[in-house]
């Protein structure tokens, strides 16, 4: 089944519109639907109720659209030609439809008349079509696909009163338009820290290459990848049948570098498991310049979670504004480990927050204190726990030095993210 969007035509057939006797609302109806419903529109045409000039119409529409959507013409009188033409044209004979030769019936019994053979006519319909009841009026509508040169191409003709065509179009013609070409698409994105795209693909070789429906893809940013698994579903078809086994095996796969699924970004499923445990965080950076705390804020709802942050970037505020003790600066220097872990327990002790982070290396360019360009150390303070970890981050020729502090930003966000994950609260 093609489930690229399909194209839509929209033909409406009546001398009364081409000569604006008429105002055309069914096309602004179903136009308005179709956009909807996720269809390509790229033409609208008029045509008087002329078989000849009817088929050419018709014909040009269908050169050019996967669906031609007529209204008008079905009516039981000598000028309602629709039916008749697009099934000759499509090479479909008309045929008495069961259903719809009771349904007039029916129809006029509850009016206390008995239809006439032109009634009759109405209960016609083109081979093999998908027959529309007309809940408001006597000529059914269908949809139907074509023969030969026009195998691929679907015609839907709808009534040309608008109280019939508009609740025929929206009740049963859209349900059909998506259950033709409407698969859905639905991902899950699952984000990755910690592991490379190349290391990942590798462990999910068989997975990736093999699986058609879910897709597997990944993407990747510095430090990070996200997998996402799509699954193309039918309209009202539940996808966790079909994502949730895939997403269980990448799991048992890669599960150790797995840090969220749909959440977003580091920063996004940081905040959220802050808010989520009522813990807040704050934060101590010297590198980053406030990256940290810029990307934690540019969370809605972050308020809860983030209160305080410093940026000390020079040794004196360190101390100062900080309160590193200077023998630590002195002895140890900015970038150390000592530093980290006195910086994220100042900002701990300063803050109040659950969780502290840190963040103090040289992003370069030039190797500062003997220490190399792209050695970052981060540290972590919280009631429970104090880590500090050391990163050897290289840089790229282009962009290193904005490389190296994005880097680090991750993975103190990272890390509080793992911090908090730990907490029960
Ligand atoms: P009927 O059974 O009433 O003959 P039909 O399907 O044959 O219905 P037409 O005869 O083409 O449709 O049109 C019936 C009436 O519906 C027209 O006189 C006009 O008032 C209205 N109509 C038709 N087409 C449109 C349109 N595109 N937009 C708005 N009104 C329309
Ligand atoms: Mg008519």
């Amino acid at each position: 089944m093609n489930r690229e969007p399909k194209t839509a035509e929209i033909l409406c057939v009546g001398t009364e519109l081409l000569m604006g006797n008429t105002v055309n609302t069914n096309a602004t109806a179903i136009a308005q639907g179709l956009a909807e419903a996720g269809l390509n529109l790229y033409h609208q045409g008029v045509v008087g109720d002329n078989p000849q000039r009817l088929r050419e119409a018709l014909e040009l529409a269908l050169s050019r659209a996967d669906v031609v959507i007529t209204t008008g013409g079905l009516g039981p009188t000598y000028d309602d030609l629709t039916k008749e033409t697009v099934a000759e044209t499509l090479g479909r004979k008309l045929v008495p439809h069961e259903e719809s030769v009771r349904w007039v019936e029916e129809y006029f019994r509850r009016l206390g008349r008995t239809p006439c053979p032109n009634n009759q006519k109405q209960a016609m319909m083109p081979e093999g079509a998908t027959v529309f009841q007309n809940h408001n009026g006597t000529a059914p509508g269908c949809a139907v696909t074509g023969t030969g040169r026009w195998e691929r191409k679907t015609a839907i003709l709808l009534p040309g009163p608008p109280r019939e065509c508009e609740p025929m179009f929206r009740e049963q013609v859209l349900p059909y338009l998506r259950g033709e070409s409407g698969s859905r698409l639905v991902s899950r994105s699952l984000y990755f820290y910690g592991i490379g795209e190349s290391d990942l693909a590798q462990k999910l070789d068989r997975l990736m290459r093999e699986s058609k429906n879910p897709t597997v893809a990944p993407y990747c940013k510095p430090g990070e990848v996200m997998l996402r698994v799509t699954a193309r579903v039918e309209e009202g078809e539940d996808p966790a049948p079909i994502l949730d086994p895939v997403v269980e095996e990448i799991r048992r796969e890669a599960g150790e570098w797995l840090y969220g699924v749909n959440v977003g970004n580091l920063q996004t499923a940081l905040v959220h498991t802050l808010l989520a445990k009522g813990l807040t965080v704050a934060t101590a950076e010297s590198c980053t310049g406030g990256l940290v705390a810029q990307r934690i804020t540019s969370v809605p709802g972050a308020s809860s979670a983030f209160e305080w942050g410093a940026v000390t970037y020079s040794c004196r505020t360190k101390h100062g504004m900080l309160g590193v003790s200077q023998k630590t600066l002195d002895k140890y220097g900015a970038v150390s480990v000592q530093t980290a872990m006195a910086m994220a327990h100042r900002a701990r002790v300063k803050s109040g927050a659950d969780i502290a982070v840190s963040v103090t290396g040289n992003a370069g360019p030039e190797p500062s204190e003997g220490k190399p360009v792209g050695l970052v150390y981060i540290g972590l303070e919280s009631e429970k726990r104090t880590s500090v970890q050391e990163m050897h981050i290289r840089a790229t020729e282009s962009g290193g030095r904005e490389y190296i502090r994005e880097l680090a930003a991750s993975r103190a966000l990272y890390l509080a993210l793992q911090e908090a994950k730990l907490w029960v609260k």
